[in-house]
């Protein structure tokens, strides 16, 4: 890691403490020996002083033997005695001259004092000391401590020059050894201990500020990798965000490039998340995000890695990929991961997530194209159904510029005169009477021909066309309505994108009403259950508003949803439509049979009608009028129609003899599937 400034610069202040420390230790080191020594000098002086004093005060005739007329015999005895004197170890003699007259090692070998001759004792005759001379001569006492490996010598001893004086009169020079070994040990353990104490000060002082640098280095080093990480990172899910994920991605073609293993994206988007988000408010939704997030990460491998795209889309980098085969795997165990409801805040929030996948080598060799080619094949997985996977295919370039090409020319249709509506007859549970009619839009564009509501309402909910599309419907059909007979009801469906607008909506369906003088209690609006998902005051006061004015609400789609029986208790609807899918499967497979007519029962505890859809055959009629459905419709007893074509006469077939339905009018052929219509 690279230092920032200030980590630096505390580094280097923290390395100039150390060195200070160190020169402050061998500045002290040389102090110290210099005052050790000044120290034994001084020692070593005093001690040839005392020496010389007693010398001149207990050697006879020792005034003769310096002015050069020989040791007596009672000189030389008592010098004898000094010679081992205290630390004295050897001494000299001089005269004022300089000239030596004894030297104490000197002194057993010569048995006859020299009185006579004044040959000195033990020296060289005419040699001339001249630290003798300078000793007399004023310039102080001289000392040379000294360190010699001899073994007739101390280890370190001082010989100091020092004058014999009697009467202020120098009467000659002693040059005294004195031994300083024990004393030089007992200054040298007395300093060790004072520079071992400011050793140990210096080294506390530069330990704490290495301490506190070290500190300041870490939070610096901690604070570095929060923001490396803040910055690769989603906040809010701890998901790697979009341009690290690309990155990756970009990494993982490198490798794969470079001969080691392939790799798949696959992108990810929370079904139904705007409703969650519309219904519960942010807060949930953040908590859905998180949750979903936490899901992905626990379902993929260590090795694969998770982003947040943007808002609810997610992407999962998957490593190591030898086959397609194992992308679809992953793919399916994370949709399976996500299909569980999240608890958020004590309710189970449906928050499944649609799957689109894109293998390298298969569908591309760029990470970008992949990653956009994943995104294609995740709009395909949606459009099919949700909470499903899909591989990426060539033909989704096309569907996508479809969609787009479909979402651009609606905005024309609307004004274009290009939308119209068809109605569909609802029949009493006998089949013959008629009740009102569903409305259904319907679009003939210039060049694609008629295309169905389920591909376009999806689209113009998606590009905040519902609205407007909405609003022309309502209109539309209440004026075509207030031409029936009174008895009959006219059903409007409305998607949960209208419900965002809530107070509008109801100005909407009331003005739409007015206009057409047509009274609210012939009005159904059909809705599904994704809009009560999210039970939010917001949408149930709508509802309540609406109900308030004489509108009927009823719940469509029934059972499709995850949790249908669920919604029920949430709203007092008027009516539920059970699905025709189960109508579909009704005489093959008997457990439909008993999910209707719980269905029917349990709507009817709560004192609310049931419509069945999609009746196509005499026998489904049959079963669903057996099972106590209270409102039927579909191909069987009529197709959707124009409003011009409508006779609103009753009884298209009687339950037991069925005939051909007669309004063959809406484009739809007899089938069961919805893309073909
Ligand atoms: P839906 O509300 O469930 O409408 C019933 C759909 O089932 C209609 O398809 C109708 O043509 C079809 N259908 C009716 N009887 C039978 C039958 O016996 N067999 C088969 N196979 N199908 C039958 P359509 O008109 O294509 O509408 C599809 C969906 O589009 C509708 O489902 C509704 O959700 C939506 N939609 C249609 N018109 C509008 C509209 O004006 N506003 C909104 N928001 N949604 C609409
Ligand atoms: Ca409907
Ligand atoms: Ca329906």
């Amino acid at each position: 890691m690279k230092l920032s400034l200030p980590l630096a610069k505390g580094a280097r202040s923290v390395a100039l403490w150390l060195l200070a420390a160190v020169a402050a230790l061998l500045g002290m080191a040389a102090a110290m020996q210099l005052a050790a020594r000044a120290q034994l000098e001084a020692d070593a002086e005093h001690v040839a002083l005392n020496w010389a004093a007693f010398a001149r005060d207990t050697v006879p005739d020792l005034e003769q033997a310096f002015a050069g007329r020989g040791f007596t015999l009672e000189a030389l005895r008592q010098l004898r005695r000094l010679r081992q004197a205290g630390e004295v170890f050897r001494f000299k003699l001089y005269d004022p001259n300089g000239a030596t007259l004894l030297v104490s090692d000197e002194m057993d070998r010569t048995q006859q004092p020299s009185g006579a001759t004044g040959e000195p004792l033990g020296a060289e005759p005419g040699e001339q000391n001249s630290s003798v001379r300078a000793v007399v001569l004023g310039g102080g006492n001289l000392i040379e401590l000294k360190r010699e490996e001899r073994s007739d010598r101390p280890a370190v001893y001082s010989e100091a020059y020092v004058p014999v004086l009697r009467g202020g009169q120098v009467l000659g020079v002693v040059e005294v050894y004195v031994d300083q070994t024990a004393r030089e040990r007992r200054i040298a353990k007395a300093f060790r201990q004072v520079a071992l104490a400011v050793a140990l000060v210096l080294l506390t002082l530069v330990a704490a500020g290495a301490w506190q640098w070290w500190q300041r280095l870490r939070t610096q080093r901690r604070a570095d990798e929060q923001l490396r990480y803040l910055a690769r990172h989603d906040m809010l899910t701890g998901a790697l965000n979009r341009a690290s994920f690309h990155e990756a991605l970009q990494r993982a073609q490198k490798r794969a490039q470079e001969g080691g293993a392939g790799f798949a994206v696959l992108c990810l988007d929370v079904d139904g998340f705007k409703d969650i988000n519309d219904a519960f408010g942010h807060a949930a939704g953040d908590t859905v995000l998180r949750a979903t997030a936490e899901r992905l990460r626990e379902t993929v491998r260590e090795l694969d890695l998770v982003a947040r795209l943007a808002g609810d889309q997610f992407a999962v980098l998957q490593a190591g990929v030898r086959s397609p085969d194992e992308v679809s795997v992953l793919g399916q165990r994370l949709a399976a991961a996500l299909a569980e409801a999240h608890q958020v805040a004590g309710q189970a929030l449906q928050a499944g997530v649609s799957v689109g996948a894109a293998v390298y080598g298969n569908d591309g060799l760029d990470s970008a194209e992949l990653l956009h080619k994943a995104e294609q094949a995740l709009l395909r997985a949606k459009s099919h159904h949700r909470g499903g996977f899909s591989f990426y295919d060539a033909t989704m370039d096309e569907q996508l510029q479809a969609r787009r090409a479909i979402a651009r020319d609606l905005r024309q249709a609307l004004y274009a005169d290009q939308l119209h509506l068809n109605f569909q007859p609802l029949y009493e549970r006998d089949g013959c009477t008629l009740q009102g009619y569903e409305a259904l839009v319907r679009w003939s564009h210039p060049q694609r021909g008629a295309i169905p509501p389920s591909q376009f309402i999806p689209i113009a909910e998606e590009c905040g066309l519902i609205e407007d599309l909405g609003v022309w419907v309502l209109a539309r059909a209440c004026d075509v309505a207030s031409g029936w007979p009174e008895s009959l009801s006219l059903s409007v469906n409305l998607s949960a994108a209208q419900f965002r607008q809530g107070d509008e909506l109801v100005r909407m369906v009331a003005a739409s009403l007015e206009a057409a003088g047509l009274p609210a209690s012939r009005l159904e609006l059909e809705i599904t259950e994704s809009l009560l998902m999210g039970n939010t005051e917001q949408v149930v006061k709508t509802l309540h508003r609406l109900t308030a004015m004489g509108v009927r609400i009823v719940m469509d789609d029934f059972g499709t949803g995850y949790s249908s029986l669920a919604y029920l208790w949430r709203f007092p609807f008027d009516k539920v439509k059970i699905d025709r899918a189960f109508t579909q499967h009704l005489d093959s497979d008997p457990k439909v049979a008993l999910i209707v007519r719980s269905i029917v029962s349990l709507a009817h505890s709560l004192n609310i009608r049931v419509n069945a859809e999609g009746v196509e055959t005499p026998a489904q009629l049959r079963s669903l009028q057996a099972h106590g459905c209270d409102e039927l419709q579909g191909f069987l007893l009529g197709r959707p129609a124009p409003a011009t074509q409508l006779d609103h006469a009753g009884a298209p077939l009687a339950a037991n003899e069925p005939k051909l339905p007669r309004a063959r009018t809406d484009f739809a052929p007899l089938s069961t599937s919805p893309a073909a219509l």
